[in-house]
């Protein structure tokens, strides 16, 4: 649970913008449903890099702090002198007294001594993807499981912590108990996030019904494990998000994460968040042509900007639009082919979280009758 500490220094950060970064394009690996997908090899030219480093950064300011997301492409792809340069040049702005942090997003498969030294010295955030079970992972995601399990195994052994992402389809849907339990058994913290359609992908996507019938089992499985010592998301994070009268650091329940994310390709191209970078018409400007200050006020970014909870007919009257903001726009844009919907996944925010807030007031409430 979040102390005051962290959660003023969330309301600082209000305001503050979180670059993720795509240093390379290609991906070493070609996972089914991927929104990164084929792409023209490509990489980040230094002086780009330079330039988002040093705006975000000084338009931030020292009260907030910066947190720079590296992702891909296979950000590992770009290799260790990409990193330790990047390092290097944030430094400068650390002796002046700005507050910096990193984090990657990698699929592990090209992890080695080197890296996890560094990121440890360092202290990046490390995240992953693993779908559970051997069995169930490569179904999706090109027979790695044994190479992401073992790097995992030898970075946690090693001192660095990973999280992952496990996505759900309609094929692992029936495997929610395996999955939990693979986790729990292993001390590995996870989300567990609905497999969302691309412009390459729409198989097996779950029904709104089956999204929050997995959720629910999720919850009633870690909630009522008096052994269990994972951090399970979204479960805890809506917990967090009912406790905290709607505080919650999930993108997807954020007022509009255009507020705090963009996302810069290695050719300079700013995107609002990473699964839109297959559409044009998403395109917000280019780094290397446009200074920070007119990206942010561009035209682009102001009307993506305008999809808000008061914005979104369906959520107007929603008991629950305090927590859940009207979800993901890129949910939406997927499913709807437009961003002024609410998320697909509504009717299993909506009951997902009237059955947590109902479980954690009776634990309230019986907590008070023991006083
Ligand atoms: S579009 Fe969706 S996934 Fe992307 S940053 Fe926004 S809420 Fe998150
Ligand atoms: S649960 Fe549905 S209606 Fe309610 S705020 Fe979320 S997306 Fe909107």
């Amino acid at each position: 649970m979040l102390n005051n500490k962290i959660i003023n220094q969330i309301k600082k950060n209000i305001g503050a913008i979180t670059p993720i970064i795509e240093p390379v394009t290609l991906c070493n690996l070609s996972c089914s449903y991927c929104f990164v997908g084929e792409k023209k090899s490509s990489n980040m030219e230094f002086s780009i890099l330079e330039k988002i480093i040093s705006s975000v950064i000084i338009h931030n300011g020292k009260d907030s702090i910066t947190k720079f997301i590296w992702h891909g492409g296979e950000p590992l792809l770009a290799g260790l002198d990409f990193y330790m340069k990047v390092v290097d040049f944030q430094n400068n702005f650390k002796k002046d007294g700005y507050r910096i942090l990193n984090a990657i997003q990698t699929n592990l498969t090209l992890l080695n001594d080197e890296f996890i030294d560094f990121f440890i010295k360092n202290e990046f955030g490390v995240g992953t993807s693993l779908d559970g079970t051997k069995e169930l992972h490569d179904k999706n995601r090109c027979n790695s499981f044994d190479k992401v399990f073992k790097n995992l195994h030898y970075a946690k052994s090693k001192g660095l912590h990973v999280g992952v992402i496990c996505i759900l389809t309609k094929e692992t849907l029936p495997h929610i108990e395996e999955i939990y339990s693979f986790f729990r058994d292993n001390n590995i913290d996870f989300t567990l996030s609905p497999v969302i359609p691309n412009s390459r992908y729409s198989e097996f996507i779950l029904t709104t019904d089956e999204y929050y019938i997995a959720l629910k089992q999720l919850f009633d499985l870690w909630y009522l494990d008096e052994n269990c010592k994972i951090r399970v998301n979204p479960c805890g994070s809506i917990i967090q998000s009912i406790l905290l009268k709607g505080i919650n650091l999930s993108c997807i329940h954020s007022e509009n994460c255009l507020n705090h994310f963009l996302t810069f390709l290695p050719n300079g191209d700013v995107f609002p968040c990473n699964r839109f970078t297959d559409y044009e018409q998403f395109k917000i400007g280019n780094i290397s042509n446009m200074t920070f200050t007119e990206i942010l006020k561009s035209e682009k970014r102001s009307e993506l900007l305008s999809r808000t909870i008061e914005t979104i007919n369906a959520c107007r009257k929603c008991e629950f639009r305090q927590y859940c903001k009207g979800g993901c726009m890129n949910h939406a844009y997927e499913f709807y082919q437009t961003i002024y919907e609410r998320d697909y996944y509504c009717q299993s925010f909506f009951k997902i979280f009237q059955y947590i807030n109902e479980k954690v007031n009776v634990s309230i409430n019986k907590a008070k009758r023991q006083i």
